[in-house]
């Protein structure tokens, strides 16, 4: 298998930034997995599919078709031939996103597109379980965490636009969101045993890029 990179780590740890810095700096392409079940959940959600129905969800998660671009200057994501890259990244769909990805049939169906995605390899992929279960013999594993308040300010700064999302808020919202990602029983959010942790508390994102490429460059 060519290189792949897991990115792996809690909300708001700076993994997009850092992939997408990562698979430009090494010539790779890049896959965002959280877009993806973001994007099965705004499709449940358009679709008036109760959302905390984990049976009502399992019965349509094979449904929407799904396809995920991996260019790391313009990653898109597309439900049944829209693009969702936008509507996917509401509160409404970050609240209601642990809830339909805690679903097996949801995981299943999506870390199989995952798998065919990366192929054989020459990828950055971010997301909760990269390193445990998609591609547990990534060469490269990084758990990326970073302090709840950085966190929280950096997912603020991303919602500037919605009025509701104050930092404390939004705090609260992804404490919520990372309790329920690392407590479900399938797949949880955990560090590989293998996984090299970069906290980014205090790390300039160049700072947590070249980090990155260099545990990669040791691996090649
Ligand atoms: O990374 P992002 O915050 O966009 O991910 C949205 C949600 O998708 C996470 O909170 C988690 O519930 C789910 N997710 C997951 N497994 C992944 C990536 C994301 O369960 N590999």
């Amino acid at each position: 298998m060519s290189l792949v990179i897991a990115m792996d780590g809690p909300s708001g740890s700076g993994k997009s930034s850092a992939s997408k810095g990562v698979a430009r700096a090494l010539g790779l392409r890049y896959l965002d997995t959280g877009a993806m079940y973001r994007a099965m959940t705004w499709w449940m959600l358009d679709q008036g599919v109760p959302v905390e129905d984990a049976a009502a969800v399992a019965a349509k998660a094979g449904d929407p078709v799904l396809e995920s671009g991996t260019d790391p200057d313009a990653p898109t994501i597309s439900v049944d031939g829209a693009d969702v890259s936008g509507p996917i990244r509401t509160r409404e769909v970050t609240n209601a996103v642990s809830a339909v990805s805690a679903v097996p049939e949801v995981r299943a169906r999506l870390v199989a597109l995952q798998r065919e995605i990366i192929g054989t390899g020459g990828i950055v992929v971010e997301g909760r379980d990269i390193g445990t279960v998609v591609v547990p013999d990534a060469p490269v594993k990084v758990y990326l965490t970073a302090s709840e308040q950085v966190r929280a300010a950096r997912r603020a700064k991303d919602l500037a636009a919605d009025p509701g999302a104050t930092v404390t808020v939004t705090q609260a919202e992804q404490a919520r969101r990372d309790k329920l990602d690392s407590t479900r029983k399938a797949s949880p959010l955990t560090m590989a045993a293998d996984a090299h942790e970069i906290d980014s508390t205090e790390l300039s994102l160049g700072e947590v890029i070249e980090a990155v490429v260099r545990l990669a460059k040791e691996q090649t």
